[in-house]
């Protein structure tokens, strides 16, 4: 293939160091000193203190005045959380790269979209290799900002810069602090002349977002008011995965060689049939899916152990314990695997991530034997939740609602078999996602909003309770009476998947 993708890595940084900008590392995807984020979700955290203006003057950091990088990201929680459309969908992952370059009080948006457009389109720039990617096929979104508009119509025609509204083209870290305009770049993976505009922002895979351009221009004040800054800065962001699908001609994120191989071993050590790729508008293959989610998570919890975190109960480590259960659930139900699969698949993160991140390789036996414990204790609880889930689910399909008494008995039966079942949540640690994904799949919703702030009630009560013998006892009293009270609300809808027990 033309365009490997650690090709298309090194491109980048090459292009960007022959710009003048230092490539300064990725830092840990797990922000130990970052109590406000949950895990590193975009390039430019780790230059928080140069944005805030609280970079010590004697480090290194504070006189970077160009830089560029990828950076190890896992939105699947907090401000972004992607976690619900990934499997689902196929440009959206829980890890991933982001290649970035950065301005501090340096370049602004002239050069910023320029060489944008040089990286992504010139063929024979004489002095470095460059994408070439065909100009008829980018589309840029942004704000009704003139400055990036009029730099952008020396490039594209008019009806390929589109106004968007602040919802994606209007970026702030905060309430308050440094805040601008952007300019998102999309690819129309496509084309045949075809008029792509109205599909861009519009969640379709032909026609997806590949880089975002912040520039950073004024300080969100505390009365609402936006302040000039005195140096202004670029922060920008291009998901690796995506631009690499791009540059391979394809139209997913998982057709590429950061994961087939992968998927590869998924399939080896399944024995399920290999991934279709079928991705079409239509329903959603599962046996897809199962391989997309379970090569997804294999990557977030190799990279966030690897960076010192692990599963567990609260924070982000119950963020990947949730993340590994969905990964082990799928395996296990529609993959057919055996249990251990999924701490197997560390070995093959690591042969396609291992030479550019070295802590996998380093890391490779720990990440390994953590998967491992928690994967087995999962297994445990999963045979049991997924036994009383049936039977649950069987008498409920038995049902027909036919009259209110029906009605009122139905979701009597139903409110009090699932809070039998989130009731067990602290013993078994059954998750309430998994609880839910099971039920829609039986054509039930259930409360999550509700149960989430039960439990957060009950936690609250248990931590400020002084007794340690009233707590536990106060907290399950508080947990099952709230759960009585709000109900399970749910409705019937079409089977997902009517053949599909579980
Ligand atoms: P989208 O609108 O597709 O969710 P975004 O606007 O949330 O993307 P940004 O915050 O602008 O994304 O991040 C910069 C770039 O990172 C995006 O242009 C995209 O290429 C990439 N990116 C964002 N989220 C993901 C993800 N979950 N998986 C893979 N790449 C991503
Ligand atoms: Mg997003
Ligand atoms: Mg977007
Ligand atoms: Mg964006």
């Amino acid at each position: 293939i033309k365009w490997p993708a650690k090709r298309v890595r090194d491109t980048y940084f090459d292009f960007f160091k022959g710009k003048g900008h230092k490539f300064w590392p990725s830092s840990p995807v797990v922000p130990h000193n970052d109590p406000t984020l949950l895990f590193a979700n975009a390039g430019m955290n780790k230059y928080k203190p140069i944005f805030l203006g609280t970079a010590d003057p004697n480090t290194e950091l504070s006189k970077l005045t160009r830089a560029c990088n990828t950076q190890k990201c896992i939105r699947a929680g907090g401000k972004h959380n992607d976690l619900d459309d990934v499997g689902k969908d196929t440009y959206h992952n829980t890890f991933f790269e982001m290649l970035g370059n950065w301005s501090f009080g340096d370049y602004f948006k002239k050069e910023a979209i320029e060489w944008a457009w040089e990286l992504l389109t010139k063929g024979d720039s004489s002095l470095f290799i460059v994408y070439e990617l065909p100009v008829d096929r980018i589309y840029a979104g942004l704000l009704p900002d003139h400055e990036s508009r009029d730099i952008w119509l020396q490039f594209l025609p008019p009806a390929r810069v589109l106004p968007f509204g602040c919802k994606d083209n209007f970026w702030e870290m905060g309430d308050t602090g440094p805040c601008g305009p952007c300019t998102e770049i999309h690819y129309d993976r496509v084309g045949n002349n075809r008029d792509a505009a109205s599909l861009v922002n519009n969640d379709d895979l032909t026609c997806l977002e590949i880089w975002n351009l912040v520039f950073i221009q004024f300080n969100r004040e505390i009365d609402g008011s936006l302040k000039p800054l005195p140096a202004k800065l670029v922060d920008t962001g291009m998901g690796f995965e995506r631009l690499t699908s791009v540059l391979q001609n394809k139209m997913s994120n998982y057709d590429t060689d950061v994961f087939m191989p992968i998927f590869d071993d998924i399939q080896k050590a399944t024995g399920a049939r290999p991934y279709s790729g079928k991705i079409g508008l239509e329903d959603v293959d599962r046996v897809d899916m199962a391989y997309r989610v379970v090569a997804d998570h294999i990557r977030t919890l190799s990279f966030a152990i690897a960076d010192g975190s692990r599963p567990g109960n609260e924070g982000r480590e119950y963020v990947l314990r949730r993340i590994l259960r969905r990964a082990v659930r799928y395996g296990k139900e529609i993959l057919k695997a055996e249990e251990g699969f999924f701490n197997g698949l560390v070995s093959s993160v690591i042969r396609v991530m291992g030479d550019v991140f070295t802590e996998l390789k380093e890391l490779e036996k720990k990440i390994t034997e953590i998967i491992k414990e928690e994967e087995a204790s999962f297994c445990k609880t999963l045979a049991k939740g997924i036994e009383k889930f049936r039977k649950d689910g069987q008498s409920v399909q038995g049902n027909t609602l036919k009259t209110v008494r029906a009605f009122v008995l139905f979701s009597k039966y139903i409110c009090s078999c699932l809070c039998r079942m989130l009731l067990s949540y602290g013993r078994h640690g059954f998750p309430i996602d998994l609880t839910q994904l099971m039920a829609e799949e039986q054509g039930l919703l259930v409360d999550v909003d509700g149960f989430n702030k039960a439990m957060k009630e009950a936690r609250d009560i248990s931590k400020n309770a002084q007794n340690k013998l009233v707590a536990p006892l106060s907290w399950m009293l508080m947990l099952s009476s709230t759960l009585h009270k709000m109900g399970v609300d749910y409705e019937r809808r079409k089977l997902i998947a009517p053949n599909h027990t579980c």
